[in-house]
């Protein structure tokens, strides 16, 4: 079994702060050791099902957070961005059994992470088919559209129960939850321990997590900045809807991935 883990830092438990997840600053040493446990954790969980080849992808910032020595000999990690429009699921194909998300956070226009977001912090929120998307709800599109499932998230407990929305059977761990600019923890040992059992659950389970891809991805972005919202709507496909709101429609979600990659 072949299996593809992405991995952001914000969902991570303990993490609160934006001076956390900055490679370089002093605060980022304790969110990248237990954000490399929780992926450790979901490796574990993985080979205990079946895995014998384990792809990474380290897919915050710079994508040079997890410590490459701690994760086991059946995993490629991937580090730094491809530039393809797959983005935090570069290097995903129909050759993978399955998707697993570890430190995923909510998405822009959500409160149940103090650092929530879609993709940059520069929108209010990326809305798809009618519903403001978290980075998870792209990336198991993408995911699908390589007829992958993703059958696994830890993250924000806010995130866990809008996963299930897209994925009814996803297994998900919730590791803490924002009130306001405070997060409220798990604690560090217990969230790797349910990572590696739920990991584990959900790849057994994972012909049920499968998904039908929409007909067409109706997407619309509001900016922050008037600014950015003029500049989105002379990309080809893209229009404008107001002073910080553009819309385009694509065909499937490589498409709506690679007219993102362009005007976010
Ligand atoms: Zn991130």
């Amino acid at each position: 079994m072949k299996v593809y883990i992405s991995s952001d830092i914000e969902g991570v438990t303990n993490v609160t702060n934006w001076d956390e997840t900055e490679l370089y600053h002093d605060a980022h040493e304790a969110a990248k050791k237990q954000m490399t446990r929780e992926v450790v954790a979901a490796c574990r969980g993985a080979i205990a099902a079946g895995a014998t080849e384990i792809f990474v992808k380290d897919a915050h910032d710079s994508a040079r957070n997890i410590i490459a020595e701690e994760l086991p000999e059946e995993v490629t990690l991937i580090r730094g961005w491809t530039g393809s429009p797959e983005s935090m699921m570069a290097g995903l194909d129909e050759t993978f059994d399955a998707v697993i998300y570890i430190g995923y956070h909510s998405g822009a226009n959500y409160d149940g992470n103090p650092l929530a977001h879609t993709m940059n912090t520069q929108n209010n929120y990326f809305r798809i088919n009618g519903k403001d998307a978290a980075e998870f709800d792209m990336n198991t599109y993408v995911a699908a559209c390589h007829g992958v499932p993703a059958v696994f998230l830890s993250g924000d407990e806010q995130l866990c129960e809008h996963a299930k929305e897209l994925v009814p059977s996803i297994e998900t761990v919730g590791v803490k939850y924002g009130v306001g600019g405070a997060t409220f923890n798990m604690n560090a040992d217990k969230a790797c321990r349910l990572i590696e059992a739920g990991v584990e659950a959900g790849l057994k389970k994972r012909e049920e997590c499968r998904i039908e891809e929409p007909e067409t991805y109706d997407v619309e972005i509001s900016f922050k900045e008037p600014a950015k919202a003029y500049r989105a709507c002379f990309f080809p496909g893209v229009y404008s809807v107001d002073a910080r709101t553009v819309s385009y429609t694509a065909e499937d979600a490589l498409e709506m991935m690679t007219v993102k990659m362009f005007i976010l």
